[in-house]
C-alpha cells in the first residue's frame, strides 16, 4: 500500500486526531493555521500537511509514525524548515524536532565526540562547545537556526568545507526508526562481523548493492567535493585503499528524511580554528579571469575562497554603512573578489599570504598595471575589518533578496558544483543562458568548491516564467553533465532537483537509488516524492503561487505602494518573506523576541507573514484575516521592528499588526482596554485627576486583581500615573539656564524639542532635564504647540489598537506644528525613542509625501542629537569634571536598534566626563507599549526580559550607571530588578555644573 503523494490526503478524521492527541505528549495540530504554517520551508513549493506534530520526546515521534502507518499517511520530519529545494513540505504529519528534541546528550571533550538531538539549532550547539575550544564545523550560513537534524537529511556544507568536508565527514552514526517503527543504530561497519540484530539482512542486501554498484557509482558520481545529490550509495563501496570501514550512517545522510527518521547523531568536533586569520582579497579587472584564478588560489591551502562579484560590490557602496568598509579593502573598480582565508597561526599565515601574492603576480596581475592585468591582493588583518566584509559580503545578498518588484531571484540552480578547471567557462556559459531568457543573475559564494551561488529573477505567478525556470535549469544541468559536475552541490535535491537524477546520474544509479528506498521503506511513507519517485519540478500545484493564486482587494489604513500587489502593495510587503527563518535565530540581534521565548512557529516573523499571506490569498478560508486565530497569530508580536531591520527582505511585521488591527477593528471595534491605552494622550487632565486611584491600585493587590478582571491590566505589573507636576510647555519659554561658560554669545543653535505623552505627564522630570541640558550647551529650544492647545502626539498609543485613522489625525496636526520648524532648518529632537521614530517611520505610510519625508529627515532623537552637535565640535556643555569614572550599561530600546542609532547612543553617552558606555546585549525588554500590561502577555513578557536584560542589569555593579531611553524599558527594569534605570538626559542634568538662572534666547513658538 503506498500513500498519496502529491494530492494526497488532507484531513484526517475526528477519530484519527483523537487517537494522535491521545498518544503524544507533545502538541498535535489540525487547524488550517498551524498546517499552513508547515507548508512552507524556504523554497518555492506549497504543500498543505493533514496535521503537525511537535514532539516532546522519542517517544513521542514513535507514536506519530505509529499513528501514519496506521492511518496510511505519509510523514515528514522538520527541523528549522530552512530547505530551499522543498525537502520539508509535504502531505501527511510533519513531524517538527526544532521546539524540544534540542538537547547536548554526551560531550567527550578528549574524544572531540558529543551525541546530540535532532532539533538542537548548529549556533546554539557551537556556543555550548566552546567553552571547552571546540566546534561542529561545518559552518553552513543558517546555522543561527538550522538545525543538526536538518544538517544531517541534506548533508549540509559550509563554506569552510575545502578544509572540514561536508556534514558527512563529521557524522559518526545515527540512531532513530525505520519506516517500520524498528530502532536502528548505525554506525562505521566491521565488514566481518555485521550487526547480528534483526537489520542484518538488510544491512547484507546493501552491501551487496554497493558492490554490484561499484563500477557504476566510479563513472558517474561525480568527483567534486560538493555532491549532494542522491543517495550515498558511494558509502556502501568499502574504500579502495581500505581507508576505515563502510559507515551505514553515511547513506542516510543527505536522504532528506526518506530513509529514516533520526534521533540521536554522534557528531565528531574540531579544535576551534586559530583565532590568528589572515584575509588576502584579490582583486581581479573581469569576471573570467577570477573564475580562472580560483584553482590556483586553492592549491595555497586556504580554509575558504568565497566570491564577491560587481553588483554585489555596487549594492554595498549604495548603504552608507557599507561604503566606509569598502573604502577600507577595496582599490579600484575590480570586476569580482575573491576572499582568501587562511587561519593556519600568524607565521604560516605570514608565509600563505606572500604565497597568494606571488601566485597573483604569476598570474600576470599587479596594481596599476592597468587593462586585463590591474588586479592584486589586499590584505586584512584586522578581525574587526574581516567581520565587517563578511557582513557585507551577506547584506549585499540581503539587498537582493529584498527587491519589491513582483520577479524576486529564485533559488533552482545555484549550487551546481563544477570541477574548478571549468568554473570559468561554467559562468560564462551559464550567463548567457539567462540573457537568453532575458534574465541575470548575480554570483556569490564558494569558489574554492566550484559551488557558486546566483539566481535568476523570475515571476513565478507567471506560466511563462515557471517555463523559463524550467528551461534554465535543463540548460543548466546539461552544461554541468558536460563538465562532470554536481547539480546539486549543496542545498540537497527536494522537488527542485530529484527528478533530474536520470539525466545526471544515469538510469542504472538512480534504479539503485530506487532499491535502496524500497529496502528501507518499501511503503513509500517517509517523506516521499523526494529524491525518488519525484513530481516534476514545474508543477505549479505544488508552487506557493499555484495557478489561480490571488489576493482580494482591500482598503488599507497605510500605504503600501512601495510594494505590488492588491492593498495597494499590501499583499507584495507580505509576500516579502521568503522562509529562509533568519528571525529564527536565538542569539544575536533582536528579531524576534516572542519566538525566543516560546519558540513557536507562530511567533515568529516567518509564522505571521506566511499566515498573512495564506490569509489574504483565501487560503484559511472566508475573512481569515479578521478571525481571532489571527489576531492569536499576531498577539506576542510586540511591534518592536526587529524585523525591519534584520530580515534579509525587510518583512515589517510591526506595521503589518497595525494594518490587521485596523481592518479588524473596522469589524468588530476595539477592545476596552485597548481603547482606554489608544485614548492616553488625550486623557490630560483626567488622567491626573485619577493619579489617586492609580497609585491606591498599585498599592493594593484587590484593586490590581478588580483591574485585570475589569480591564484585563496584569496585576503584577504597576501602572504609571499622570502626575500633577506634568511638563508644560510653557516651561520652555518660561526663565531658563544659560551656559556657564557659554563660548560666544552666539546660540549654538536652534531645535524643537518634541515631548511626548509620557515625559509630559509621567515622568516630567526628564523633558526638565532635556531642556536645561540643551540649554547649558547653548541651543535656542522652541516648543509646538498646534492650534487648540492639546500637545502634540505622534499618534503611536492608537497605532498600537490598530486605530490607524486616529493616529493619522494625530500625525496630521503633529505635522502641520512641526513643519514651520522644519522649513526654519530646525531639527525636531525627542526623548522617547518609539514616539519620535514614529516621525521618521509610521508618518510615511499614514501620510505620503514631501511634507512627511522633510518631518522625518529632521526628526532626531535627544541622543542622535547630541552625537552629531558633538562629532561637529558644536555640543559644549559645561559639566563637572570632577565625576568618578562610571561604567554606563545602556540598553537600547527596540525602535532605536531597527533605526540603526545605538552608535550614535554610545557616542551621546560618552560626551559625560568619566563615562565608559557599554551597551547591553539585549532584545526586547518585553514591555513593548501596552504589551507588557496585558494579563494575557505578561508571563510572555517577563520572560523576554529575563532572556538577557534583567540578569545583565542584576550583574552591573551598583556603583555603575544604568541607562534606557525608552520609558517601558525602564518600567520593565524597575519592576523586575528594583533598579532604576535613566535617560541620558537626566545623567547629564544631574552633572551639569552650577549655572546662574537667566532668561533662555527665543524660545518661541512659530506662530509667534
Ligand atoms: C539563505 C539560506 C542559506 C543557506 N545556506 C546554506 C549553506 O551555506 N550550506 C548548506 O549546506 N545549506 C544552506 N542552506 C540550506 C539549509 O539551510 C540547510 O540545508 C540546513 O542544514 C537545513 O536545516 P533545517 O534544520 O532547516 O532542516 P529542514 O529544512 O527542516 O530539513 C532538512 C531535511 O532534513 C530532514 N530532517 C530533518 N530532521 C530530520 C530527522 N530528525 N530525521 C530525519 N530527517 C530529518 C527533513 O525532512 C528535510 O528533508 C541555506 C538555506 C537558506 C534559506
Ligand atoms: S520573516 Fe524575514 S527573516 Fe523571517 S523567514 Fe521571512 S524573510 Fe526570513
Ligand atoms: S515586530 Fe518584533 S515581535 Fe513583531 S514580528 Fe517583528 S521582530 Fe517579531
Amino acid at each position: 500500500m503506498t500513500p498519496a503523494l502529491f494530492g494526497g490526503p488532507g484531513m484526517l478524521d475526528e477519530t484519527a486526531r483523537a487517537r494522535l492527541r491521545r498518544d503524544i505528549e507533545g502538541e498535535v495540530h489540525f487547524d488550517a493555521f498551524t498546517r499552513g504554517r508547515y507548508a512552507t520551508d524556504a523554497s518555492i513549493y506549497q504543500i498543505m500537511p493533514a496535521g503537525v506534530v511537535i514532539p516532546r520526546h522519542d517517544r513521542d515521534v514513535a507514536a506519530a509514525l505509529d499513528m501514519a502507518r496506521g492511518m496510511n499517511l505519509p510523514l515528514t520530519m522538520r527541523g528549522g524548515g530552512t530547505s530551499q529545494c522543498g525537502q520539508t513540505v509535504n502531505h501527511g504529519l510533519i513531524v517538527d524536532c526544532s521546539r524540544h528534541l534540542t538537547g547536548l546528550l554526551e560531550l567527550d571533550v578528549a574524544g572531540r565526540r558529543a551525541v546530540v538531538e535532532p532539533g538542537i539549532v548548529l549556533d546554539e550547539l557551537n556556543r555550548l562547545l566552546k567553552p571547552h575550544g571546540l566546534w561542529f564545523p561545518v559552518d553552513i550560513s543558517t546555522g543561527s537556526r538550522a538545525t543538526l537534524g536538518g544538517m544531517v537529511g541534506n548533508n549540509s556544507c559550509g563554506s569552510r568545507s575545502l578544509r572540514y568536508g561536508t556534514t558527512r565527514d563529521n557524522v559518526l552514526s545515527l540512531s532513530g526508526l525505520l519506516a517500520d517503527g524498528s530502532a536502528f543504530d548505525f554506525g562505521a561497519l566491521d565488514p566481518d562481523r555485521l550487526p547480528g540484530d534483526r537489520h542484518s539482512g538488510m544491512v547484507e542486501h546493501l552491501l551487496d548493492l554497493g558492490r554490484r554498484e561499484a563500477g557504476e557509482i566510479e563513472a558517474r558520481f561525480p568527483k567534486v567535493q560538493r555532491r549532494v545529490g542522491g543517495y550515498n550509495i558511494d558509502a556502501l563501496v568499502p574504500p579502495a585503499d581500505g581507508a576505515g570501514p563502510v559507515n551505514l550512517a553515511h547513506l542516510l545522510i543527505g536522504s532528506e528524511g526518506t530513509l529514516a527518521i533520526t534521533t540521536r547523531i554522534e557528531i565528531r568536533l574540531s579544535p576551534l580554528p586559530s583565532s590568528e586569520k589572515v584575509l588576502g582579497v584579490c582583486h581581479f579587472p573581469d569576471f573570467r579571469s577570477a573564475m580562472e584564478a580560483a584553482r590556483h588560489l586553492v592549491a595555497l591551502g586556504p580554509t575558504s575562497v568565497e566570491l564577491v562579484d560587481a553588483t554585489m560590490i555596487g549594492l554595498a557602496r549604495s548603504i552608507p554603512m557599507f561604503a566606509r568598509t569598502l573604502d577600507a579593502f577595496v582599490r579600484g573598480t575590480p570586476a569580482a573578489l575573491l576572499l582568501v582565508e587562511f587561519a593556519e597561526g600568524a607565521e604560516e599565515n605570514r608565509r600563505r599570504v606572500t604565497a597568494l601574492h606571488d601566485t597573483m603576480a604569476d598570474l600576470g596581475f599587479g596594481f596599476g598595471k592597468g587593462g586585463p592585468a590591474e588586479g592584486g591582493v589586499v590584505e586584512v588583518h584586522d578581525p574587526a575589518l574581516a567581520a565587517d566584509i563578511a557582513e557585507l559580503r551577506k547584506a549585499g545578498l540581503n539587498i537582493m533578496m529584498s527587491m519589491k518588484e513582483a520577479g524576486k531571484p529564485v533559488s533552482f540552480v545555484e549550487d551546481c558544483a563544477v570541477p574548478l578547471e571549468h568554473l570559468a567557462d561554467y559562468t560564462d556559459r551559464l550567463t548567457a543562458i539567462f540573457r537568453a531568457h532575458g534574465t541575470e543573475g548575480t554570483w556569490y559564494a564558494h569558489a574554492s568548491e566550484g559551488c557558486l551561488h546566483v539566481r535568476p529573477v523570475l515571476n513565478l505567478k507567471l506560466d511563462q516564467d515557471v517555463r523559463k525556470m524550467r528551461a534554465i535549469a535543463e540548460a543548466a544541468f546539461d552544461m554541468v553533465r558536460e563538465f562532470k559536475g554536481s547539480h546539486s552541490g549543496e542545498h540537497g535535491d527536494g522537488i527542485v532537483r530529484s527528478e533530474f537524477h536520470t539525466k545526471m546520474f544515469g538510469q542504472p544509479i538512480v534504479k539503485a537509488f530506487e532499491e535502496v528506498k524500497r529496502t528501507f521503506d518499501p511503503e513509500g511513507r517517509l517523506n516521499p516524492g523526494k529524491i525518488t519517485a519525484a513530481p516534476p519540478m514545474d508543477d505549479r500545484s505544488l508552487m506557493r503561487y499555484p495557478p489561480g493564486y490571488a489576493v482580494a482587494e482591500i482598503a488599507t489604513g497605510h500605504d503600501w505602494s512601495a510594494w505590488t500587489g492588491a492593498g495597494g502593495g499590501l499583499q507584495g510587503a507580505v509576500e516579502m518573506c521568503n522562509n529562509n527563518g533568519a528571525c529564527r535565530k536565538l542569539k544575536g540581534g533582536v528579531m524576534c523576541p516572542s519566538y525566543r521565548v516560546t519558540r513557536n512557529e507562530r511567533d515568529v516573523t516567518r509564522g505571521r507573514a506566511n499566515t498573512l499571506r495564506l490569509a489574504l490569498s483565501g487560503q484559511l478560508g472566508r475573512d481569515a484575516l479578521f478571525s481571532d486565530e489571527m489576531a492569536e497569530t499576531l498577539k506576542l508580536c510586540v511591534g518592536c521592528k526587529a524585523c525591519q531591520r534584520e530580515c534579509p527582505t525587510g518583512v515589517d511585521m510591526a506595521r503589518m499588526k497595525t494594518e490587521v488591527l485596523y481592518q479588524r477593528s473596522k469589524r468588530m471595534g476595539v477592545k476596552p482596554r485597548d481603547r482606554l491605552i489608544a485614548e492616553l494622550p488625550r486623557m490630560g487632565r483626567l488622567g491626573v485627576a485619577l493619579g489617586g486611584l492609580v497609585r491606591l491600585r498599585n498599592r493594593l493587590p484587590l484593586l490590581a486583581r478588580a483591574g485585570e478582571g475589569l480591564l484585563g491590566l496584569a496585576r503584577a505589573r504597576s501602572l504609571p500615573v499622570f502626575r500633577r507636576d506634568h511638563f508644560r510647555d510653557a516651561d520652555v519659554s518660561a526663565a531658563a539656564p544659560a551656559p556657564t561658560d557659554a563660548p560666544t554669545d552666539a546660540p549654538a543653535g536652534e531645535l524643537v524639542l518634541f515631548v511626548d505623552t509620557f515625559g509630559r505627564w509621567m515622568e516630567p522630570e526628564l523633558p526638565r532635564a532635556a531642556l536645561k541640558v540643551l540649554r547649558a550647551a547653548g541651543y535656542v529650544v522652541h516648543a509646538a504647540t498646534p492650534e487648540g492647545g492639546r500637545p502634540l502626539c505622534c499618534g503611536r498609543t492608537y497605532l498600537a489598537a490598530g486605530m490607524i485613522d486616529r493616529a493619522r489625525d494625530e500625525a496630521r496636526r503633529t505635522l502641520r506644528a512641526l513643519l514651520p520648524h522644519i522649513r526654519a532648518g530646525r531639527p525636531i529632537v525627542g526623548l522617547e525613542p518609539s514616539c519620535l521614530l514614529t516621525l521618521r517611520d509610521e508618518f510615511l505610510t499614514l501620510l505620503p509625501g514631501e511634507e512627511a519625508e522633510a518631518l522625518a529627515g529632521g526628526a532626531l532623537l535627544f541622543e542622535e542629537f547630541v552625537a552629531r552637535e558633538a562629532e561637529a565640535g558644536r555640543f559644549r556643555l559645561p559639566l563637572r569634571q570632577d565625576a568618578p569614572r562610571r561604567v554606563a550599561h545602556i540598553h537600547g530600546h527596540c525602535h532605536q536598534k531597527a533605526a540603526g542609532t545605538m552608535a550614535a547612543v554610545k557616542t551621546a553617552a560618552e560626551v559625560v566626563p568619566g563615562v565608559e558606555a557599554r551597551i547591553i546585549d539585549s532584545g526586547c525588554c518585553g514591555m513593548a507599549g501596552a504589551f507588557g500590561y496585558g494579563a494575557e502577555t505578561f508571563e510572555v513578557s517577563r520572560r523576554m526580559a529575563e532572556l538577557d536584560l534583567l540578569p545583565a542589569v542584576r550583574a552591573a555593579d551598583e556603583a555603575d550607571l544604568l541607562i534606557a531611553a525608552g520609558t517601558s524599558c525602564r518600567h520593565q527594569i524597575a519592576d523586575g530588578t528594583e533598579r532604576r534605570a535613566r535617560h541620558l538626559a537626566e545623567v547629564m542634568a544631574d552633572l551639569l555644573a552650577e549655572a546662574p538662572e537667566t532668561t533662555g534666547p527665543g524660545a518661541t513658538d512659530p506662530g509667534e
